[in-house]
């Protein structure tokens, strides 16, 4: 029969048959890790912020059809276009009109990887 090797709880070091954190820490580190995914209300993509968006990417539609300004790329035709924070909630980013940027999901993806 193997016993399964003890391990020093990443935050307080006592040992544990866990993998990675005594059964205290464990609880915590999930806690945390329950608190930084949080509600899409609390990142600031609540429903306010939905239809802001969705009126930005129908004001953009009406003035230049399908068409995605793109994002380290040039502009080109997009069916997929959707309205995202110009400058990020996190980085004080209001839910204005005017801080809506529609691009397709492609180069809005593109951006977040880039950001
Ligand atoms: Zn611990
Ligand atoms: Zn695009």
């Amino acid at each position: 029969m193997v016993t399964r090797r003890q391990r020093p709880c990443l935050d307080c070091g006592t040992l544990t048959r866990n993998p990675s954190r005594c059964d205290v820490h464990q609880a915590a580190w999930q806690a945390r890790q329950n608190q930084q995914r949080g509600s899409a209300t609390q990142r600031g993509y609540g429903s306010a912020w939905r239809r802001t968006a969705a009126a930005a990417v129908s004001a953009h539609r009406a003035e230049y059809g399908d068409w995605c300004p793109g994002w380290g790329v040039l502009p080109h035709h997009a069916t997929d276009l959707t309205g995202d924070h110009k400058v990020a909630k996190v980085n004080g980013g209001s839910d204005e009109p005017a801080n809506v940027q529609v691009l397709c999901r492609a180069c809005n993806s593109r951006k977040h990887a880039n950001r």
